[in-house]
């Protein structure tokens, strides 16, 4: 019918748009680099991709809070508990396989070939054990303070970048023997505010608290009806405010783009062992994005993996425009509910769940990463080491928030593990705005396929419980 061609239309358009938009912000940044803009210009250039970070940050924090309370007051507690431990195994399952592949590629690849550094620093580094990793990431699951845990952030500076933190790493820094006095003398450099830097949440505290409450209100009767009530209604305003937001889009990923690309490094430094080392992530991710979750998603549901990732294809684009899963979880949502009619029961879910803790290109990029550094100061990881940083990548890619350049900062959590050194992390930073913007990509795509899997897993649940309440089976 006319209403289903201008539906089309209208969805394909916002998906055409996007898409176009990153192609014009490439060409554009290449276009505007000889004229070397000072760093005020390219700020005042990249003002209108800054203001889209701002608009889609500003709705994560309610989004978060009001999907997944209603998410978790319209189940009941068995159903979501056997939803959750089927999220839960697959998440920890493709973080697992993501760092395996990591480790593997980058064994095989070396990019790190070469190399002469001496390897002097070994001695002077404290080394946090996992389980400092480990205790940290539940302590971050317990925010001693709710409206804190909503605006706490910590900037520190690597070289020349700045890069926020939020509480989630924070803590672990600073309570992890001698990289806390690493951190702190970072920290202490001069800190520039940089325009279109989100600001942080300690999103896994609020996930937490948020699917308790959720439970409790559902569990509350008449009494919690005006709860339930509230938050649904907040939601749908909010995924309103999303659909307003959305036509803005393309043009600040636009000047996003085209704004890191004006004030990128010189390519020149990409050759020899960075240039190996690029490569090597980008063969990590592919593997990883194109085939492995697609196969999963095949041999579990019989369906056909690229339709589905059509569907998401904007949600992805908007990844690798603004590096932040957690920016772009408005736009997942709309993704999957509209394109890929996904149950909003799953999707409020794990959704804020899976874009807070589910990182497999971080954990994939983590582990990668510290075996390069190895690799550059010509340390041969043994078996136990290489253990040691899978566990450690898996708990730092938890523990990263869905910001930009985050894994970057967790990756003090691996290296020290292991005893390399941190001040290493320079070495890879000229082209990690990049290779940020590939592993956040990978992140929503594990995330949304996800939510395709848990979905199709829990089909029974979802249809007896719509029997149950009478509603009309598989609508929505
Ligand atoms: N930027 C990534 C994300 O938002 C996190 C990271 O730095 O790896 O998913």
């Amino acid at each position: 019918s006319k209403e289903n061609v201008i539906a089309f239309f209208k969805n394909n358009a916002f998906v055409l748009f996007t898409v176009a938009a990153v192609v014009v912000g490439i060409v554009l940044g290449f276009a505007l680099r000889p004229y070397k803009m000072t760093y005020r210009e390219v700020k005042y250039f990249s003002f209108p991709g800054e203001l889209l970070m701002r608009m889609l940050q500003m709705l994560v924090l309610p989004l978060l809070v009001s999907s997944l309370i209603t998410g978790m007051a319209a189940l009941d507690s068995k159903a979501s508990g056997k939803m959750g431990m089927r999220a839960l195994i697959y998440y920890m399952t493709t973080t697992f396989i993501a760092v395996f592949t990591g480790i593997i590629v980058v064994l095989i690849i070396h990019p790190g070939k070469g190399s002469k550094a001496e390897f002097g620093k070994q001695q002077k580094i404290e080394q946090v054990s996992p389980a400092d990793a480990f205790l940290d990431l539940i302590r971050n699951m317990f925010p001693p303070n709710l409206v804190q845990a909503c605006t706490q952030q910590f900037k520190t500076k690597y070289g020349k970048r700045v890069v926020t933190v939020t509480m989630t790493v924070n803590e672990t820094l600073f309570n992890s023997t001698n990289a806390t006095q690493e951190v702190m003398e970072i920290s202490r450099e001069e800190v520039i505010p940089v325009p279109g830097q989100v600001n942080g949440v300690n999103a896994l505290g609020l996930v937490v608290f948020s699917v308790c409450f959720g439970l409790i209100i559902g569990n509350m009767k008449e009494q919690g009806q005006v709860l339930r009530d509230f938050f649904d209604a907040m939601n749908e305003a909010i995924m309103r405010l999303v659909a307003i937001i959305m036509w803005y889009a393309p043009i600040g990923i636009l000047f996003l783009i085209a704004g890191k690309i004006v004030e990128m490094d010189d390519l020149t430094q990409m050759g020899g062992q960075l240039g190996m080392y690029t490569i090597t992530v980008i063969i990590g991710l592919l593997i990883h994005g194109v085939l492995i979750l697609p196969t999963l998603y095949f041999v579990i549901t019989r369906q056909n993996p690229f339709t589905f990732i059509a569907g998401i294809l904007q949600a992805l684009v908007t990844a690798l425009g603004t590096s932040s899963s957690s920016a772009t979880l408005p736009v997942t949502f709309k993704c999957l509910e509209e394109n890929n009619k996904i149950d909003k029961r799953i999707t409020r879910f794990v959704l804020p769940v899976g874009a807070t803790i589910n990182m497999d290109g971080t954990a994939l990029y983590e582990a990668l990463a510290a075996i390069f550094i190895a690799q550059v100061n010509n340390v041969e990881m043994n078996f136990g080491q290489i253990l040691t940083i899978s566990i450690t990548a898996t708990a730092a890619s938890i523990g990263a928030a869905g910001i930009p350049q985050a894994g970057l900062v967790t990756m003090v959590i691996v290296l020290t593990s292991v005893g390399l050194p941190t001040d290493d992390i320079t070495l890879i930073i000229a082209v990690d705005w990049f290779l940020d913007r590939l592993r956040t990509t990978t992140n929503v795509l594990g995330d949304s396929i996800g939510a395709g899997i848990v979905e199709f897993l829990s089909r029974h649940e979802l249809r007896s419980k719509d029997v149950e309440m009478g509603n009309s089976v598989l609508e929505e």
